[in-house]
């Protein structure tokens, strides 16, 4: 019971992250026609640092995805570990850059209600028909499998389950695989995201794995994150672990991986074009400015 309260406040967070892009694709900080499909504007206004931040993360998460494709000349497969409502299968697909094959994972309560907003909606269901070629697609309330997108519902912990849904949707484990995780293993124990990274390393035989998440959750501003959490009940099992970036790359190279680097988001931030940077100030003292204009009204 205790599982099923935290696992349900885990869920929520995919409308969290949902929210927070969709605003900030309405605002201006990057272009995404599709996520207004999944969630609706949110009436009350974002303080600019969030979309900043979500600015940052997907700039950054972008610029190691691109690589990976270039390098492997899209030979390869995407894994998309947690991805709640992401919207990349068909950004990809407009810049013609999908991979062989590109698979979703996430709750099988999630996955039914992304399939059943894709089936209602044409600018969604239409790119997977043209990009399917083959015998029929097959869709279900908790899967979706077409020849270059699958969504799979499944329990990350659950690792011999996840392996027999993937391979089932032609997952091979010999195509180099690209995994992303973005804000997913941080919800997960120590335990088993542990065994998640290594069941990964012994699985593919050529594997990069983005990951994204919060360090340091023991500073103030993980403070509040913690608070936030806590009053949803969920717990936050990962953070002891996962103090610094030394032991993020450390989680990696103890459990069969070559190779980890780590990039703190100021850096990210700091590296990306000087007029987004520039742009972004600008929301930022704008709204500033709105909030000190409202109370003086
Ligand atoms: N990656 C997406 C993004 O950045 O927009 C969603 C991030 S959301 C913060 C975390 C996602 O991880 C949720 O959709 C949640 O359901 C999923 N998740 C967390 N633990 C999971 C588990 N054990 N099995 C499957 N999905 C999980």
């Amino acid at each position: 019971r205790i599982t099923d309260i935290s696992d349900e406040a885990v869920r929520g967070t995919c409308d969290d992250a949902s929210l927070c892009k969709r605003y900030a694709v309405n605002v201006g900080y990057w272009q995404d026609p599709y996520i207004e499909h999944f969630v609706r504007l949110p009436k009350e206004r974002k303080a600019p640092e969030i979309s900043r931040g979500y600015y940052a993360r997907v700039q950054g998460v972008g610029h190691l995805l691109k690589a990976f494709l270039h390098k492997t000349q899209c030979n390869c497969q995407i894994i998309n570990l947690g991805a709640g409502m992401d919207t990349l299968f068909w950004k990809l697909k407009d810049e013609n850059l999908l991979p062989r094959k590109y698979f979703e994972v996430d709750f099988p309560s999630i996955v039914t209600r992304k399939i059943h907003t894709i089936k209602s909606k044409p600018p969604l269901s239409k790119p997977i028909m043209e990009s399917h070629s083959g015998e029929s697609l097959l869709i279900d309330a908790h899967s979706l499998d077409s020849s270059r997108y699958s969504i799979i519902g499944a329990d990350l912990r659950d690792l011999p389950k996840l392996e027999e849904n993937l391979k089932k949707c032609d997952m091979d484990p010999c195509l180099p695989t690209l995994l992303m995780a973005e804000c997913v293993l941080i919800y997960m124990t120590h335990e088993h995201s542990t065994c998640l990274l290594k069941w990964v390393a012994d699985m593919f035989r050529t594997a990069m794995f983005i990951n994204y998440e919060q360090v340091n959750m023991a500073d103030r501003f993980g403070q509040i994150m913690i608070e936030n959490l806590q009053s949803r009940q969920c717990s936050l099992v990962g953070v002891e672990d996962c103090r610094s970036l030394d032991t993020q790359k450390a989680r990696f190279l103890l459990n069969g991986w070559e190779t980890a680097n780590a990039a703190d988001m100021v850096q990210v931030y700091r590296s990306l074009p000087p007029d987004d940077i520039k742009r972004s100030c600008r929301d930022f003292s704008l709204m500033r400015l709105l909030q000190w204009s409202s109370r003086l009204i």
